[in-house]
């Protein structure tokens, strides 16, 4: 969970170095930081305001701050792939992700999107994340607990989403799984009229698949695919200029909303 103030014990932090790379670390009261051949007492660290620079024992310096969404998903511990930040800021707008919002996603992989959707249904929310691979699900309860803290507005279940779905009156649903398709027609019952139903998938055969299920189902309308190229640009002296890398592909957001009960024909 964000906060404000000196830094307390049991936080994450970025350390910065001259070059601006970025190191995650967990303030454990006791530890020493092992960073680029050098050490840093944890507990000099605590109670220090974001935005001071500590030198470590090579007396290398080093900016601390506590990180965005954005430094943390791409450093977080996983073994699946994440959703990128340049995704996750389309996703809780398209998504529309409110405070107070009722959330189903599916899988969790290593918590990434979790992260960003717990922040943004807030204290009065609920997110509800399927996962079917017991390995990956406790790697996101691991990775919430130590980048979250404790969560009362967070379920997980160790479950495949296609066979088990037992939500109703869900406002937002996001799929992040190879075959979306198949949930379509328990997200349909699962979700509430105007509900939102998105996938993030990395092929355009999968979106084929998701929309043309969608269409047929016909309990789906105003049904938007898009993608986001991001580029960074470096700024230095006169060397204003793009980045040389870019990652240049992630994967398709498809969005649609879900119709009322009369509006579909009975089967
Ligand atoms: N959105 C996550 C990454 C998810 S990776 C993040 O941003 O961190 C995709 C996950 O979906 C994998 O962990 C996989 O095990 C899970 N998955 C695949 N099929 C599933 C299903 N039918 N039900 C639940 N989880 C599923």
């Amino acid at each position: 969970m964000t906060t404000r103030g000196p830094l307390l014990e049991n936080e994450a932090i970025i350390l910065l170095d001259r070059k601006e790379r970025e190191y995650l670390r967990k303030l454990n009261r006791g530890a020493k930081i092992s960073i680029r051949g050098g050490r840093i007492p944890v507990d000099d660290l605590i109670g220090m305001e974001e935005g001071s620079t500590i030198r470590s024992s090579m007396n290398e310096p080093f900016v601390i701050l506590r990180p965005t969404l954005a430094q943390l998903i791409p450093n977080l511990p996983r073994k699946a792939q994440v959703i990128y930040p340049k995704d996750t800021g389309l996703i809780l707008i398209w998504g529309d992700i409110f405070p107070g919002a009722k959330v189903i996603e599916a899988g969790v992989g290593p918590g990434a999107l979790t992260l960003a959707l717990l922040r943004a249904v807030g204290s009065e929310g609920s997110v509800i994340s399927y996962e079917i691979r017991p390995d990956f699900a406790e790697m996101a309860r691991d990775n919430i607990a130590n980048f979250y803290g404790p969560t009362s507005n967070w379920t997980l279940k160790v479950k495949d989403i296609i066979l088990d779905l037992d939500e109703s009156d869900v406002d937002r649903m996001i799929l992040d799984l190879p075959e979306p398709w198949q949930v379509i027609q328990k997200a349909w019952g699962a979700l509430r009229p105007g509900g939102i139903l998105l996938s993030f998938l990395p092929t355009v055969p999968q979106v084929k698949s998701f929309v043309d299920t969608l269409r047929a189902h016909q309990g789906f309308t105003d049904i938007q695919i898009m993608e986001s190229l991001l580029r960074f640009w470096h700024a230095k002296e006169l060397s204003i200029r793009p980045q040389h890398r870019m990652v240049a592909h992630t994967g398709f957001i498809t969005v649609a909303r879900r119709l009322t009960n009369a509006t579909i024909k009975p089967l």
